[in-house]
């Protein structure tokens, strides 16, 4: 994290504020081993929330679905394993500074939109 810090100073800018979307793990793990990608045109489906019309056929040009690996589930744990290890003790560092703000993000993508900008505006400059 000292590394991004040097970073911005020698840009001669510095963060005055962390967004943390907060997704629990269950959530997360729904969201992404449910993505189902067409390898032929690049159309992203979801099994529970954005279907194709015929499982695991792609609405767009008809080619069969794929789950890509690191969508798969035990690479997703992997992926939050690492996030825990080197990108969580930031959001402790950033809420001593005070400039912390959380959103819930475990709602509609609209909800979790309206929620950030309600956090950006206690924002003081
Ligand atoms: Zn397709």
């Amino acid at each position: 994290m000292e590394l991004l810090e040097d970073l911005l100073a020698e840009l001669n800018r510095r963060v005055d504020v962390a967004l943390y979307i907060n997704v629990p793990d269950v959530e997360l793990l729904a969201r992404i081993t449910g993505r189902r990608s067409c390898p032929s045109c690049g159309a992203v489906y979801h099994v529970a929330t954005q279907p194709p019309r015929t499982e695991g056929v792609c609405d767009a040009c008809g080619a069969a679905l794929v789950q890509r690996e690191d969508d798969g589930e035990k690479v997703v744990r992997e992926r939050l394993k690492v996030y825990r290890k080197h990108t969580a003790p930031l959001l402790k560092l950033y809420e001593s500074r005070g400039i912390l703000r959380e959103a819930d993000g475990a709602v509609k993508p609209d909800e979790v939109f309206k929620r950030l900008r309600e956090a950006m505006g206690s924002v003081s400059k």
